[in-house]
């Protein structure tokens, strides 16, 4: 038996609880881990409510992301005592994931913990924080370099938001945070914002091409936010797409794309090929100021983690969330 979250579905409903759970639940894998901590991503904060149909499979330990000290393994690639790193992979959706003190997981999947970071700032970052610098790695990757002008994060508070601000701003770019939560504008000012604006300017219905101002944008929101962004993007800029915060849709036109030559990067993390990962980890290694951590962290045990996923889709929580798994 082991200790964790467990997500059930019967006819007595969805449901959430942190109990004792039967080794037997945890599928089939060749490394088996105890974890040391994991983290509340948004996508996690949808799994725990039920508010998406995120978890595929039941009975479910959520978790998308862990880090963890080897227990057993199978393959050559780990031994007993390594610390190791896991983000998505489909873990915490159709395969049990880190909300637990113990995961059974591939070999495949699992990275060594980058020596920068200690086991609660790897999680700090998280599969957001890692999602922040590919959204980068794209921007790059497509030549919006610093001199090139002002770059735009949207969902400036959230995970995503909170650390592409903190990369954006180390690596020399002006960065514009949009948020819906301008009082705190003295976070994002201290994670390395330049200017803040209002999220409602961005997320009702606009034109399709509107005054040219953002090189690049990192978003995390979608639906007409992503619309406006593309659409206020200068000729030839790049806007990397991460996330949904504000819908799945996407009402826009053409007009930025064949008029002014505007990319729509599509990133995605749960998926991505192991050399992206380890390059992005690396960077993230060589980038981010330990400092940085106290601003953006908060730690939680396991039962509360239960409470601040629904605070966190009601957007109250700021930056990023760890999950200590043993207490
Ligand atoms: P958070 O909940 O931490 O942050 C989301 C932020 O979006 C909020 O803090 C808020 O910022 C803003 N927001 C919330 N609701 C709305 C709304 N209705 N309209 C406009 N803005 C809104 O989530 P994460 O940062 O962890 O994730 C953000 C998104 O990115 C999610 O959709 C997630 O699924 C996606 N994602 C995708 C990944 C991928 O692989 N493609 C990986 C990681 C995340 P503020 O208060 O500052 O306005």
């Amino acid at each position: 038996m082991f200790h964790g979250m467990l997500i059930e579905k019967d006819d007595q409903g969805y449901r959430t609880t942190v109990k004792s759970i039967d080794e037997n639940v945890l599928p089939a894998g060749d490394v088996t881990v105890k974890v040391l901590y994991s983290t509340l991503n948004y996508k996690d904060a949808l799994a725990i409510t039920g508010k998406a149909p995120v978890v595929r499979t039941f009975p479910m330990v959520p978790g998308i992301d862990l880090v963890g000290v080897v227990e057993h393994s199978d393959s050559d690639k780990f031994a007993a005592g390594d610390t190791v790193l896991l983000n998505g992979f489909g873990v915490g959706e159709t395969h049990c994931g880190g909300l637990a003190t113990k995961a059974r997981l591939k070999s495949e999947w699992l990275i060594p913990l980058p020596s920068a970071f200690s086991p609660q700032q790897a999680m700090a970052i998280g599969t957001a924080g890692y999602t922040a610098m590919l959204c980068v790695m794209a921007l790059e990757k497509n030549g919006v370099t610093p001199d090139k002008g002002e770059v735009l994060v949207t969902g400036a508070n959230g995970g995503v938001g909170s650390f592409a601000i903190a990369i954006l701003a180390k690596l020399g770019y002006q960065v514009v945070a949009s948020t819906g939560r301008v009082d705190q504008s003295d976070y994002l000012k201290k994670l390395g914002a330049k200017d803040i604006i209002d999220r409602a300017s961005l997320s009702e219905a606009g034109r399709p091409l509107a005054k040219e101002r953002w090189a690049g944008a990192v978003d995390s929101v979608g639906s007409h936010t992503l619309a406006n962004v593309c659409a206020s993007t200068k000729y030839g800029g790049t806007v990397a797409a991460c996330g949904l915060a504000q819908g799945m849709d996407f009402p826009a036109s053409v007009a930025p794309f064949i008029l002014r030559c505007v990319t729509l990067a599509g990133v995605d993390s749960v998926m991505r090929p192991l050399a992206d990962r380890i390059e992005a980890w690396q960077r993230l290694g060589e980038i981010l100021d330990p400092a940085i951590f106290d601003d953006i962290v908060h730690e939680i045990s396991l039962i509360e983690a239960i409470d601040v996923a629904s605070d966190l889709l009601a957007g109250k929580v700021r930056g990023r969330v760890v999950v200590d798994v043993n207490r």
